[in-house]
């Protein structure tokens, strides 16, 4: 797929931001990541919560189970019995959210949605996990997270990506967002927030800023090299052990 620098996504955006010299790395010199246990569990039970919705949303503990098995991601495990104790954990967690389910119905007006909407000279595109329809006709954002543990309101309130997302279902499907938030999964716990509409100005200042920084390919190392997931294979890291 051919690289264009005006198409922007959060996923870009927070690259640069945590560093652009991962930016580049990922989407510039298009060095993709291998998957890992943790992304791939991730995504296998992203797309498990997509078919349960998109069939209706009232299917059975079984057939989760069905989707979570069809959606299974092979890649990224260093063993088979690593891989069988990462699906076990994702079971787990598919198990306790369809509990919680039964008892926290919602009326999903979409899940895994693309959205495309033109900022400035910007393309925006992403991916919205869950949207739930509210009375008075007004929606909630809600996005999935595998690993979220500990978040609090105050990180929703922080979040550039629910904030864009909530900016997209305005801009991309004249929805009004009444509240957004996370359903952290490995905590089977739902926050969320009551949206302003008024942080949508900043965040787009930001996504403004950003992009235009990333098409002046402005490239300095901004994140922590001993935490970075590309250490050993970026140019400028300070954390290399290979020679
Ligand atoms: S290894 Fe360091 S310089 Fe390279 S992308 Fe990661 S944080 Fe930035």
């Amino acid at each position: 797929m051919i690289f264009d620098p005006l198409e922007l996504n959060y996923s870009k955006i927070r690259a640069y931001l945590d560093c652009p010299f991962l930016y580049r790395y990922i989407y510039v010199e298009r060095r993709f990541q291998p998957p890992t246990a943790p992304s791939s569990l991730g995504l296998s039970v992203h797309r498990a919560l997509a078919r349960f919705h998109a069939a209706g949303g009232r299917g059975d503990l079984g057939s989760l189970m069905n989707h979570y098995e069809d959606c299974w991601l092979h890649q990224g495990y260093a063993t088979p019995q690593a891989m069988m104790e990462f699906y076990k954990k994702g079971a787990a967690v598919l198990e306790a959210w369809w509990t919680h389910w039964q008892a926290n119905r919602a009326e999903v007006l979409f899940s895994e949605r693309p959205f495309e909407f033109l900022f400035e000279k910007w393309k925006i595109k992403g991916t919205i996990d869950r949207v739930d329809r509210l009375p008075g006709g007004t929606v909630e954002l809600i996005d999935y997270k595998m690993g979220f543990e500990g978040k609090t309101a105050a990180d929703v309130a922080d979040s550039l990506q629910l904030s864009l997302y909530a900016v997209a279902l305005g801009r991309a499907f004249d929805l009004k967002v009444a509240s957004l938030g996370y359903f952290v999964l490995t905590e089977t716990k739902k926050i969320t927030i009551p949206y302003d509409p008024a942080t949508g100005e900043a965040t787009m200042a930001l996504v403004r800023e950003t992009g235009d920084r990333m098409l002046m390919l402005d490239m300095y190392r901004k994140g922590n090299c001993a935490r970075c997931p590309i250490r050993e294979h970026c140019a400028e890291s300070e954390a290399r052990t290979a020679a």
